[in-house]
């Protein structure tokens, strides 16, 4: 059983704290993801799990053990790096089994061992071949494969993909979920790129300067992002944030007032959690916002207004359109499309089951955080 807790972990680089006392408790076998913008602290706390960093405070525990003040080489893991990091002058097949060569594994268990990774990884082909005469894809298999044949409690991977191209990403990203799907391992996965981070990961840790804004599963955080951060950073296209106020009372039902006289209802679920004259902020999906008759069949509880559409994108499967309210300008999707011509004023529906609402001042959800 290996779980990964961290408690009140900290990190400063001299005078400067980069990681603010975070705590996670990843569970055995589970396969978490580190997500945020640039400079937020992902690969220093993935570091800091790996022994790479030291840290300035709290506790970090792998399994049973905790590992403060023990040394990578001790702790049982194994890290995948974005630059591959492999011997240019050894094959495939060396490369694989150095780690176990310098850990002085008997000839026969090495072999056994390199033999399985690349057949895990399908490098079978290429086990005589030096990394150089490798695709970017293929090398980064090998940078996995020297990973698994230690057998590591956990996998640490600090955006291994993103030296690839778009295509091979997709494919790649399929492959480490497969390898999770064999070895079951515990794995601790950092990337910036949040289609990465809800395609592979059971739960999701979204960062940001250095604090953990929510953790969750892909679907908690999509559907209930504990605030405006987290709302905007999950999700293509990205949600529309509106400015709207609360006004109406309490019997007849409050409303949000949005630019260009538009109103809409505070969806029931929310009605006890906003006050008269509040500052809102709309979040709405643009597949929660569609013209009559091509949204999803399971609309529930709906508002419609007329908006026009300036540009439209067809994707072939969906269209994305552009429209504005107030100065704000609003995306909605068309499911099945037709084509647009022109400027074009559509009646959309508003999912209000599905709407976010956020206070215009903290940010936060005014639902709560959901999750827990
Ligand atoms: P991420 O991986 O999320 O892009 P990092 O963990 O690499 O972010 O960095 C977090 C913050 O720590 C950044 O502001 C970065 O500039 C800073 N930082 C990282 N390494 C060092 C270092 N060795 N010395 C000083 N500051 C550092
Ligand atoms: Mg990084």
């Amino acid at each position: 059983m290996t779980e990964v807790s961290l408690q009140q972990v900290v990190k400063n680089y001299g005078q400067l704290e980069v990681v603010h006392s975070i705590d996670l408790e990843i569970k055995d076998s589970e396969f978490v993801v580190l997500v945020g913008p640039s400079g937020c602290g992902k690969s220093t706390t993935l570091r800091m799990i790996a022994g790479l960093e030291e840290i300035s405070g709290g506790t970090i525990k792998i399994g049973d053990r905790i590992v403060n003040d023990l040394p990578p080489r001790d702790r049982n893991i194994s890290m995948v790096f974005q630059n591959y990091a492999l011997y240019p002058h050894m094959t495939v097949r060396d490369n694989l089994g150095f780690g176990l060569k310098i850990a002085k594994l008997p000839e026969s268990e090495i072999g056994r061992r390199v033999d399985e990774a690349a057949e895990i990884l399908g490098l079978g082909l290429y086990m005589d071949r030096l990394p150089a005469a490798l695709s970017g894809g293929q090398r980064q298999r090998v940078a996995m494969g020297r990973a698994i044949v230690r057998k590591p409690d956990v996998f640490l991977f600090d955006e291994p993909l993103s030296n690839l191209d778009a295509k091979l990403r997709g494919q790649m990203r399929t492959e480490i979920k497969k390898l999770h799907k064999r070895v079951n391992n515990t794995i601790v996965y950092v990337t910036h790129d949040q289609v990465e981070a809800m395609t592979l990961a059971d739960r999701i840790v979204i960062m940001r300067d250095g604090h953990i804004e929510q953790v969750g599963t892909p679907l908690d955080v999509f559907d209930n992002p504990a605030n405006i951060f987290v709302a905007s950073f999950i999700g293509s296209p990205p949600m529309n944030q509106l400015d709207g106020k609360v006004v109406g009372d309490e019997k007849s039902g409050l409303q949000i007032a949005l630019a260009d006289n538009i109103q809409i209802p505070v969806p029931t679920r929310a009605q006890k959690s906003v006050t008269k004259g509040q500052a809102i902020i709309v979040g709405i999906r643009p597949d929660d916002l569609t013209p009559v008759g091509h949204g999803m069949m399971d609309a529930g509880e709906t508002v419609s207004f007329d908006l026009t559409v300036s540009i439209s994108e067809p994707l072939g499967t969906e269209t994305i359109l552009f429209s504005s309210i107030g100065a704000k300008e609003v995306q909605g999707k068309m499911l099945n499309p037709r084509p647009i011509e022109g400027d074009e004023r559509f009646t959309f529906n508003l999912s209000l089951d599905r709407v976010h609402l956020f206070d215009a001042e903290s940010g936060m959800n005014v639902l709560g955080d959901q999750n827990g």
